[in-house]
């Protein structure tokens, strides 16, 4: 299966993936996870993202295609994949169509996470992230373990320097005027579900499964 998750920043896209993943036999594929890897290791591309990731702005259009398609010609995406986080732009999701053309391919759903705004601030602001492995944490809806750190791996868990919530607003407001058109472009072409975001996150998984016929 081959899917893409929508919604804006602190929606849940990164911990509906990681289960959809898990459930699916997927890889998870996300641009931030894969940007924040390359400002870790200090590479060309890292110090280049950097910059717009803390300004709360996109990374330019050609540099994240341009990795989405390394990424997509991997040999064990090529059966299937969660996308999260990308496309975010309506000119990503045209050229996510010509990479996906060209590898004959194509997107089977797009979910749309729904979260009203007010809540978005909120969640953002105490998620935590494991140095480790990246498993998502939140500090009253999906607690770290009693030592403070990953349950998975036993890692560090850190703030997101771009979850101040100054940042948070720019995001949001980027959302708003570059990525939702992102809606319409994929309900013109049939491939949209909608689930709400608002509920607790098994709910959210349950009912992800549902609208993509796998309940
Ligand atoms: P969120 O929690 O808001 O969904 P992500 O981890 O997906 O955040 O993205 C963090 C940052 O990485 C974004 O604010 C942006 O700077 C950059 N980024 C991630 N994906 C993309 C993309 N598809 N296009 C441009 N920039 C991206
Ligand atoms: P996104 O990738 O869309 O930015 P995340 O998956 O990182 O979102 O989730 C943002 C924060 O909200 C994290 O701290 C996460 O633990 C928490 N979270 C995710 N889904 C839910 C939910 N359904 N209810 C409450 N908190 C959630
Ligand atoms: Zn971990």
């Amino acid at each position: 299966m081959r899917l893409i998750l929508l919604g804006p920043p602190g929606a849940g896209k990164g911990t509906q993936a990681e289960s959809l993943s898990a459930t699916l036999g997927i890889p998870h594929i996300s641009t931030g996870d894969m940007f924040r890897e390359a400002v870790a290791a200090g590479t060309p591309l890292g110090r280049e993202a950097k910059s717009y990731m803390d300004a709360g702005k996109l990374v330019p259009d050609e540099v994240t295609i341009g990795i989405v398609r390394e990424r997509l010609d991997r040999p064990d995406a090529r059966s299937g994949f969660v996308l999260d986080g990308f496309p975010r732009t309506v000119p990503q999701a045209e050229a996510l169509d010509e990479i996906l053309k060209d590898l004959s391919e194509k997107i089977d759903a797009v979910v749309c996470i729904d979260v009203p705004e007010d809540k978005l601030v909120r969640r953002l602001s105490r998620r935590r992230v494991c140095r480790g492995c990246g498993a998502i944490y939140h500090l009253e809806t999906k607690p770290p373990g009693p030592d403070g750190r990953c349950t998975v791996c036993g890692g560090e868990l850190y703030q997101r320097d771009d979850d101040t919530e100054e940042t948070v607003r720019r995001r949001l407001e980027v959302y708003r005027l570059q990525t939702e058109p992102l809606i319409r472009y994929y309900e013109k072409r049939g491939l949209l579900r909608t689930v709400s975001g608002d509920k607790d996150i098994d709910s959210v998984n349950r009912d992800t499964l549902a609208a993509l016929g796998r309940a």
